[in-house]
């Protein structure tokens, strides 16, 4: 399988700042798909700039296609600026706007429903993670984030590694992801192999190639290397080929 190597700006960018990143991924490395989440005002002009030569991704979406939901976006508006993913339940979601999996679960049938692709976002807190409780903390958040017809991407972010230059274990990342995988299986049946699961938290040029290439990490989700475009190549270009 294709890695997919997502890049989460967050809030971070400019309009001005669009055409050299977007020339830049032209020297993308042919062995794995890329995909660039910026801000809803960034859109439209990356969707211009890739010409489709990059994936495009919002970073939430509403659960509703359309209504009263000031400073909401949907999931067919992010379709129409250009987007074929969003990624939703991000920790910085969870967290800044108290986001529960069952809203998570909602928007992500409102993005499949649409026709975007969902990346599901899980990961324990460094609580969670020192109380043992880390497998069992994701398997609750994919039980009911999911719906039953889950077609997309899965995310395993543990919390504590996001932006804070630390990582997980090589035997951590593949312990977790083995459990994920576990997870989606028993929940989707056969559907659950072919989910992608992504590792994110701290992915830099330096780790990126032994992240990538652990069992069942299917590619990774990078927040703040991914604003440098020779920083989001350098990651790309150690994913293995297929
Ligand atoms: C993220 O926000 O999804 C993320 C993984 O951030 P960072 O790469 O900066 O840790």
């Amino acid at each position: 399988m294709r890695q997919l190597i997502a890049g989460n700006w967050k809030m971070h960018g400019r309009l001005a700042d669009v055409a050299a990143y977007a020339a830049a991924l032209g020297q993308t490395p042919g062995h794995v798909d890329l995909l660039v989440c910026p801000p809803f005002p960034l859109l439209d002009r990356f969707s211009a700039a890739l010409g489709g030569s990059v994936a495009l991704g919002g970073q939430d979406c509403h659960a509703q296609a359309q209504g009263a939901h000031t400073g909401d976006v949907s999931a067919s508006m992010l379709k129409d600026a250009g987007a074929s993913y969003v990624i939703l339940g991000h920790s910085e979601r969870r967290e800044n706007h108290g986001e529960t999996n069952a809203e998570i679960c909602g928007k992500t049938l409102a993005a499949m429903a649409a026709g975007l692709t969902p990346i599901v976002c899980v990961g324990e807190t460094g609580t969670e993670r020192e109380a043992g409780a880390a497998e069992e903390v994701v398997r609750t958040q994919l039980r009911h984030s999911l719906p039953s017809d889950f077609a997309g991407v899965v995310a395993y972010e543990p919390v504590w590694a996001i932006g804070t230059g630390k990582t997980p274990t090589e035997a951590d990342v593949t312990a977790m992801h083995g459990a994920i995988r576990a997870a989606l299986v028993a929940q989707l049946g056969a559907a659950g192999l072919t989910v992608k699961i992504l590792y994110g938290g701290s992915v830099k040029p330096g780790n990126a190639a032994s992240l990538l290439a652990l069992p069942e990490v299917g590619g990774a989700l990078v927040g703040g290397a991914s604003l440098k475009a020779e920083d989001f190549l350098a990651i790309a270009a150690g994913a293995p080929g297929v």
